[in-house]
């Protein structure tokens, strides 16, 4: 099982298989975030945080929110606003570094 978590372990997400690839994306918000995407259907992810743990910033035309930890401020996923869209992605530098280190990156480039 693959375990992710911010750097205060507010936020937690369990997956059972570990990415078949990560994502750099060069989008003006990913950039700026320093993130490592891997992508997951929603279901395969396990997330254990309070409610109101992590601060949500709405992007690309307020389809997607991004989260960030309240209390540490590292990012750790976006989810769609539709929550019956098929796809989110976890930030694969909260999980152990072996893990994106292993996993071929995919380098996105977006510039938007
Ligand atoms: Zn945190």
């Amino acid at each position: 099982m693959i375990e992710a978590s911010c750097h205060c372990g507010a936020v937690r997400m369990a997956i059972d298989t570990p990415p078949e690839e990560v994502t750099a994306c060069d989008c003006s918000i990913c950039r700026k975030l320093g993130v490592l995407w891997a992508y997951y259907a929603p279901q395969q992810v396990r997330l254990t945080a309070a409610p109101d743990a992590t601060l949500v910033y709405l992007w690309n035309r307020m389809a997607l929110e991004f989260h960030t930890c309240r209390t540490c401020g590292c990012t750790t996923h976006w989810a769609h606003v539709d929550r019956t869209y098929h796809r989110m992605a976890v930030n694969a530098r909260l999980m152990e570094p072996a893990v994106p280190a292993a996993t071929r990156v995919r380098e996105l480039s977006n510039s938007g």
